[in-house]
């Protein structure tokens, strides 16, 4: 299965997190594009707007440095997916395997969409 990580790293100096796949891409997301796109009912706007594709929107926003773009922890979820907890204390999000690799803001990945 080409859509699981074989390492996944949060470099927090430089405010990105990055992950290496199965395949062989590498992806870096800004801190602010995976917070903006944090998939939770919450920050979508309630369950119905939930989805298994990142809205294309997301990629649009600049999120302002703050708590809240700021990683504080990553934790496995299970064998789909890792949980984002947040310095202002959100960690709802729980982000799969397949919604990150959508979410690659690289631009081959950009492209196909
Ligand atoms: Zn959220
Ligand atoms: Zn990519």
């Amino acid at each position: 299965m080409k859509e699981k990580p074989i390492n996944i790293t949060a470099n927090r100096p430089a405010l990105e997190m990055s992950i290496e796949w199965g395949d062989g891409h590498k992806s870096i997301y800004p801190f602010s594009l995976l917070r903006a796109a944090c998939p939770c009912a919450q920050c979508r706007g309630g369950h119905e707007n939930m989805s298994s594709e990142p809205d294309p929107a997301v990629f649009a926003v600049e999120l302002e440095d703050s708590p809240s773009t700021r990683l504080s922890n990553v934790k496995a979820t299970g064998s789909y997916g890792i949980t984002l907890v947040w310095e202002d204390g959100h960690d709802y999000g729980i982000y799969n395997w397949h919604y990150l690799r959508a979410l690659c803001p690289c631009p081959t990945c950009r492209r196909r969409q």
